[in-house]
């Protein structure tokens, strides 16, 4: 048909979300173009080559991209790029790839977000459905990507985990299910060091969001409960609580984790789960909210509750050595896990912090740090924000750029029964390539205290 003009979706960013929708626009019948600034991963490059979609890598040419119908942009490259505001400003569409994807699905979407224990509590989600028999998938920031998946039809059930970024550039994304589990400061440096601009982010997620959804959100989040007063959403609500009994919700009372949603009633002792610590009877209940909607059998629910392992370089135990526990928090890098993760310990705590400094504010330790903390080693290239304002509050402070000195430094000050945590508060590019590396480079300078 001569008449037929073939619409073009250009994808901006070639990592596992950009190959996935490059992969996805071509099934859909639209010309593609993949371009990426830095340098595409040689697995990345290999797919598009296979499925011959055309694309570039270590700059971004104008003239292929602005003359695209939709762009599908990766969240690491923010709004205001110049490249970014030139398509807008010719009224070209850009969305994520989230939105991108959820386009062409029919499954039953699942969607979790928050600053932190959006992993955690994707994780548990997806982990008691799968249990239960349902076939589900996992995506958004973890595993294949979302838009991969949904042109493979792979599942009737998808549990995303949903960054600010995924959300800033959503138009009709509908999960049918979505969790926000709080919202603090966070990644400011991409909203203009505003926080409202971040919680009007996060809030994207029921946006599209009608009566017959759900909205499980967390009760003692101030913020939340604001957002909620001045929005009035469609939306059905069901919180979760740590302190009070809900009529409508899950609650942790008296040690046991209960959930009373529309008529359907759980409960189990939060201290029969593999997770530990008031952040983490957040996400389970979280978790549990989310089974009950979808109408899972409580036996199954237990099953998977108990069944569950959490991702590395969450509160990880790593050794015991000496009596002084090191644990691994590397995931940690803003200020409101750390304030959890100090919450989690009712011991002397050697701190290992420090990174790179997304705008944090550290008011909200500074209590816990001047309760607990015996000992702070700032492991970082720019260490005068931690030392400055934590000098006349802990004991001891110690600035280097060396894991393993670091790691020493704790061995030296622990004494039986210490904890040595490492919990950055920061992101950890200054030093390794991302919290992974950060959390391993940790693991092996602990054990190399053992067999060095
Ligand atoms: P995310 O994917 O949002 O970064 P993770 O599940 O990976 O969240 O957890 C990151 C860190 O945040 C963990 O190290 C943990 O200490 C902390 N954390 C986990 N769940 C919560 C929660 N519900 N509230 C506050 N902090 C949390």
């Amino acid at each position: 048909n001569s008449e037929f003009v073939q619409k073009k979706v250009v994808i901006l960013g070639g990592g596992e979300s950009g190959a996935g929708a490059a992969i996805l626009a071509q099934s859909k019948g639209f010309s593609v173009f993949l371009s990426d600034k830095g340098q595409i991963h040689q697995k990345y490059i290999d797919v598009l080559v296979a499925e011959n979609i055309p694309y570039e890598q270590g700059q971004h040419t104008e003239d292929s991209i602005l003359d695209a119908d939709l762009v599908v942009k990766s969240p690491g490259i923010p709004d205001t790029v110049p490249l970014i505001v030139k398509l807008r400003e010719k009224g070209v569409e850009v969305i994520s790839e989230i939105e991108f994807a959820s386009r062409y699905t029919q499954a039953k979407l699942i969607a979790i977000t928050g600053s932190n224990g959006k992993t955690t509590t994707t994780l548990l989600t997806y982990h008691i459905l799968k249990t239960a028999g349902l076939n589900v998938g996992l995506a958004g920031n973890i595993g294949d990507s979302f838009a991969l998946q949904v042109a493979e039809n792979r599942f009737d059930y998808y549990v995303l985990e949903i960054s600010s970024f995924q959300l800033d550039n959503i138009v009709s994304f509908h999960p049918n299910i979505s969790v926000i589990l709080n919202i603090t400061p966070d990644h400011l440096d991409r909203y203009g060091y505003d926080f409202q601009n971040y919680i009007d982010s996060k809030f994207n997620i029921i946006r599209n969001q009608t009566s017959e959804d759900h909205l499980i959100y967390f009760e003692e989040s101030e913020v939340i409960q604001m957002e909620l007063a001045k929005r009035k959403p469609a939306v059905s609500l069901s919180g979760i609580s740590l302190e009070i009994t809900l009529q409508q919700g899950a609650y942790l009372s008296n040690g046991v984790l209960t959930a009373d949603i529309q008529d359907r009633f759980f409960e189990i002792p939060f201290d029969e789960l593999p997770i530990k610590g008031p952040h983490n009877a957040i996400n389970a209940l979280a978790a549990i909210s989310v089974a009950k909607l979808l109408d899972i059998e409580n036996d199954k629910i237990v099953a998977g509750l108990k069944s569950f392992t959490n991702a590395p370089h969450r509160l990880e135990e790593v050794e015991v050595i000496g009596g002084v526990t090191y644990i691994n928090d590397s995931k940690a890098t803003n200020v409101d896990s750390v304030f959890y993760a100090l919450g989690s310990f009712d011991k002397p705590v050697i701190l290992i912090a420090g990174g790179v400094d997304k705008g944090n504010d550290y008011s909200q330790i500074e209590e816990l740090v001047r309760n607990k903390v015996k000992g702070l080693v700032v492991l970082s290239k720019d260490a005068d924000k931690l030392q400055s304002y934590f000098s006349s509050i802990v004991p001891q402070i110690y600035i280097t750029q060396d894991v393993q000195d670091a790691v020493n430094k704790g061995k030296e000050w622990g004494l039986v029964g210490d904890i040595v945590l490492l919990s950055p508060a920061c992101a950890s590019f200054d030093l390794f390539k991302n919290y992974e590396d950060r959390g391993e480079k940790f693991k092996a300078a602990v054990r190399n205290l053992v067999n060095p």
